[in-house]
């Protein structure tokens, strides 16, 4: 499979090597799931079958879940080569033509971040998606004219954190619409169990296990407290992360039993305590904890959601009584609003 990466940003080059590593490469590798993949494997055999492209495709789900590593795995399954982009770069129709008219038959385009395209990029989407052709503007003021330009068939893959935020009219144009969930700690096991074999750290089944539950339900997570793991044990002398290790490493880095780090109990005690329990708007959260909107929205959010300690109403974020007891300090649970989830 030829890859190209184009436009990728800056990220912390050792870890992002590591994490390249131990990215999954074929459909069988890749763990949990098991609906979603289920049906990719039709579309694709399906496809094959046909000699056609594949269906585009949009894989919508929280950070760190395997989007990226799927779409990767898609081209792979395909046969096809994959271009790499993301919705943030793509900040002008140019670059997109140029992406586009670059395809060959088959090819699988990448974008990451789809959400945050600009609406013009966008709409130069339509055309290429529905019909595989697009219109580029020749000279400009009054000699300009509209050439229009077949493109050959291909995938787009595109991934978002906030499936809420697509527009009608690009979200109608995927044919395949996956939603990714947090994976439950068994599978996270295996998944860190192979990382740890890929990457010849000695792990034993109970750190394993210990490191799995505390991952919010992400492999992302799972695969860096690994790392972190293997820091503690590699100053310690010790030559395989035992549970002492993982719990020392879980401890150190203030990730509480049920995966919660810093922020997700900041979050939830400013709720809780200065907001009595919400409804509060997000924006105002925001400003209380000292973290960006979206980040809150995309990445902390949806796991408290899922744990039962946040519920989103049409008035703002609130608490619910499970919050209330185990992050109240000090005023009775019973002087707050109580809602349940
Ligand atoms: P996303 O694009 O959703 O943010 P990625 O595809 O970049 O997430 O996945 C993050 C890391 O987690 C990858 O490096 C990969 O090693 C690991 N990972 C994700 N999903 C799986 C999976 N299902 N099985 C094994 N490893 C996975």
């Amino acid at each position: 499979m030829r890859i190209e990466l184009l436009n990728t940003p800056p990220v912390d080059a050792q870890e992002n090597r590591l994490e390249e590593q131990i990215r999954p490469l074929r459909m069988e590798d890749f763990t949990g799931q098991q609906r979603l993949t289920d049906n990719l494997k039709v579309f694709i055999s399906a496809a094959k079958m046909r000699g056609e492209a594949l269906d585009h495709v949009l894989l919508s789900g929280p950070p760190g879940l395997g989007k990226t590593t799927l779409a990767y795995i898609i081209a792979s399954e395909m046969g096809s080569s994959i271009k790499s982009t993301s919705g943030p770069m793509l900040d002008k129709a140019g670059n997109l033509a140029g992406l586009l008219t670059g395809l060959q038959r088959g090819d699988v385009l990448f974008i990451d971040e789809i959400h945050r395209m600009p609406p013009a990029v966008e709409e130069y989407l339509y055309s290429a998606m529905e019909d595989f052709r697009i219109d580029i503007m020749l000279d400009s003021g009054p000699s300009a004219r509209a050439v229009q330009l077949r493109i050959e068939p291909f995938t787009l893959v595109g991934a978002t954190t906030r499936s809420g935020l697509l527009t009608s009219p690009l979200r109608a144009r995927f044919g395949i619409n996956s939603r990714f969930d947090y994976y439950p700690p068994e599978f996270l096991e295996l998944i860190v169990i192979r990382a740890s074999g890929i990457l010849g750290i000695g792990l034993d089944g109970e750190a394993a296990a210990e490191i799995a539950g505390r991952s919010r339900g992400t492999p992302r997570i799972a695969n860096r407290l690994l790392r972190r793991a293997r820091d503690f044990a590699q100053v310690e002398g010790i030559a395989v992360i035992n549970r002492a290790i993982a719990m020392k490493t879980l401890d150190s880095l203030e990730i509480d039993e049920e995966g919660l780090d810093d922020m997700d109990k900041k979050i939830m005690e400013t709720i809780v305590n200065k907001f009595n329990g919400g409804p509060v708007g997000v924006a105002s959260l925001a400003v209380s904890v000292g973290e960006e909107q979206d980040t809150i929205e995309e990445v902390y959010e949806p796991y408290l959601i899922q744990a039962g300690y946040l519920a989103r109403t049409p008035r703002g974020r609130v608490a619910t009584r499970q919050a209330m007891i185990r992050f109240s300090t000090g005023l009775q649970s019973n002087e707050y609003h109580l809602f349940d989830a």
